[in-house]
């Protein structure tokens, strides 16, 4: 979509004013470096040579005047000399009588006049710096959207939605329940005298809330697009400002031009730069006047416009909704929250064919596949994939993109891009070979509906130096209490695998271990799975954890409380450790062989490696314990 600003760009007025500054300034300077007319091209001289000349007699006239003494000589020193000379005056009372004893016509000029420009100019500009200056100011202080050196002017970029490059419904794939209720809004802005008719309330603000990149931006532009109305779009970053007072402004700004384009939509981007909650921002010191009054403005305006027959529908975006200020969310402001959620395996299957739709795909490839290894990914990472893949193909020199380009692109979105230049040292490649066999074994042996399907010790990306990948063999979402003590015990099969071959450990594991207590946080405090504490939630907000790792703030539990807490995450996690070891004692020689084995092929996969774990056995003392 083309992005155009519907205004001069403020800097290109601010490069006017400058150039015009500028212009008299120079010609401040020029004109007191003009030499004054007619004094031009005249010798100078020494003033010695120039008395003695008075004394020879041979000076007939001399015309004086602060700057310099213009004088005429009888005859020429020499044939085609010049006959009129200057020189420097010099504090002489003397002068005049000398002159007059030897003769000398002489004249002084009157005190000089300066050049009509010049009286002018100095007249003049002085004052006009300091009025445009002031007026600089006074505008940007006023904050009024109506000068012409505005700061204060909202950065909005206005959509609009032209045929072959709008985005609709039919671009956003996977989000569902969305669109389903983002079609809604579409319906409010094309005929709101339906509702109005009726006595209905428009909704003013809609929240698009989930991770990054499952398609708020998209799906909010798609809006604009089949509603067919103007579109604001704008970063609530760009709100934010040195000064306090522009962002205030800026929304000022912002809503007033969105009221003259009504119906129309203000999407706001990443509203949490400006709506975070003000309780909890306290005691950071500085900084927050500014967001804090923009956030004002904010909600001045959306209480402030009635939606009467020409609707204007904020639409925000956010993948903090916790963190929102709770004003924000009151009826009359972004009442209504839409969840965009990770694609589930239809969803990414759909997404999957828009996106493959854009390149050339060969017979035969088979995009279920791809969507069932892709659990997890958001709709940006989908079509990350896609353009990944095509890319391998055009590096290996093929004409459409192949199952394999795109196998080989999961796994360089899953685990970054491939790094060639990082070579292990031998005796770190074997502690990471026996520590990503640790995770394969127990992950194997583990219940759960994901399957061990490759062991690498390839580096990848910054910090992966192995991986072990699981793959899930079913859609799932719901996870029981035995599933996530698996998660734990696999996440520390790696550490417990270097315990056991090298007696230590290496610093390799500290990804595992904070996922591992992640996990086993979230099963006291969130989802209530321990027998001693109890089915509470003693995480607040238990709601984000589509959001990826970020634990929730505790709630005010007594001392006692907080302490069985940590004991009982302690406890799940230690109960896991002894799991992985027993296990990976039990299996100690499998263990040996498939390390072996990896560090020569650096990578097992497929029926290899299914033959090898199937030879794994469970022992006793690490069964579930139910
Ligand atoms: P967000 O705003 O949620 O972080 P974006 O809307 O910016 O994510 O998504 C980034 C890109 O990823 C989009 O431009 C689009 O190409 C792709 N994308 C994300 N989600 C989807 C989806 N559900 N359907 C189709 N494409 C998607
Ligand atoms: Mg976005
Ligand atoms: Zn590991």
């Amino acid at each position: 979509m083309p992005i155009r600003k519907d205004d001069t760009p403020p800097n290109r007025r601010l490069g006017l004013v400058n150039l015009l500054l500028i212009g008299f300034g120079v010609l401040l300077l020029v004109s007191s470096f003009l030499p004054n007319q007619g004094m031009q091209q005249v010798p100078r001289v020494p003033y010695s040579l120039f008395v003695s000349q008075v004394d020879d007699g041979n000076v007939r006239r001399a015309y004086i005047t602060q700057e310099q003494i213009r004088y005429e000589l009888k005859e020429a020193p020499a044939e085609g000399a010049p006959s009129v000379l200057a020189t420097t005056p010099i504090f002489d009372m003397d002068l005049p009588k000398r002159l007059e004893e030897h003769g000398v016509e002489f004249a002084a000029a009157p005190p000089q006049k300066p050049s009509f420009i010049t009286t002018a100019l100095s007249w003049i500009v002085p004052p006009l710096i300091f009025i445009l200056v002031l007026q600089f100011f006074a505008r940007r202080s006023m904050g009024g959207a109506q000068g012409a050196l505005s700061f204060t002017k909202s950065k909005a970029k206005v959509y609009v939605p032209d045929e072959e490059s709008r985005v609709t419904f039919a671009d956003v794939a996977g989000v569902d329940e969305a669109k389903q209720e983002l079609t809604e809004i579409v319906d409010f802005l094309k005929s709101s005298e339906r509702y109005t008719a009726i006595g209905a309330r428009i909704p003013k603000g809609v929240l698009l809330v989930g991770p990054p990149g499952t398609g708020k931006t998209l799906l909010s532009k798609a809006v604009a697009g089949e509603a067919g109305v103007p579109f604001f779009i704008i970063s609530g970053s760009e709100f934010v400002e040195l000064f306090v007072g522009a962002g205030a402004a800026r929304v000022r700004d912002l809503f007033e031009e969105a009221k003259k384009k009504a119906p129309c939509i203000i999407f706001i981007d990443e509203l949490d730069a400006i709506g975070k909650s003000r309780a909890g921002s306290m005691g950071v010191v500085g900084g927050n006047d500014e967001r804090e009054q923009t956030l004002n403005q904010l909600l001045t305006e959306m209480d402030g416009f009635a939606a009467k027959d020409k609707p204007v529908i904020v639409l925000a975006a956010t993948n903090q909704p916790e963190t929102l200020d709770a004003a924000l969310l009151r009826p009359g402001r972004f009442d209504r929250q839409v969840l965009v959620d990770r694609p589930d395996l239809s969803g990414r299957k759909t997404i999957l064919d828009i996106y493959a739709r854009k390149v050339k795909l060969a017979p035969g490839v088979d995009l279920d596949k791809i969507a069932q290894a892709t659990s997890g990914f958001a709709g940006a990472d989908l079509a990350n994939l896609v353009n990944e893949g095509a890319l391998l193909a055009a590096r290996a020199m093929r004409t459409s993109v192949e199952q394999g380009d795109l196998n080989e692109a999961i796994e360089r979105v899953v685990a970054g891009l491939e790094k060639k230049s990082r070579v292990l040292q031998p005796d770190e490649k074997k502690v990471v070979a026996y520590h990503e066999v640790g995770h394969a074994i127990v992950g194997h042996l583990m219940p759960g509906g994901s399957k061990v399907a490759k062991i690498s010790i390839v580096p990848r990306g910054m910090a992966a130096l192995g991986y072990t990948l699981q793959l899930p063999t079913e859609e799932r979402f719901l996870n029981s209490k035995e599933d996530l003590e698996g998660q734990i015990a696999t996440l520390l099969g790696g550490r417990s695998a270097e315990e056991i071959v090298f007696g230590e450990v290496t610093t390799g594991a500290a990804n595992d271990l904070q996922r591992a207590t992640d996990i086993a946080e979230q099963m006291v405090g969130t989802y209530g799975m321990s027998d001693v504490l109890g089915p509470l939630a003693y995480d607040k907000q238990g709601g984000s954890r589509f959001l990826g790792g970020a634990n929730n703030p505790r709630r005010v539990v007594s001392d006692a409380t907080a302490q069985a807490i940590d004991k009982e995450v302690r406890t799940l996690v230690d109960r896991a450790h002894d799991r992985a070891l027993s296990i990976l004692r039990h299996n100690r020689d499998l263990m040996e062989s498939i390390s072996q084995q990896i560090l020569e092929k650096e990578v097992i996969e497929g029926d290899d490696l299914k033959s090898l774990l199937s030879s794994s056995v469970m022992p006793e003392d690490a069964q579930a314990i139910a």
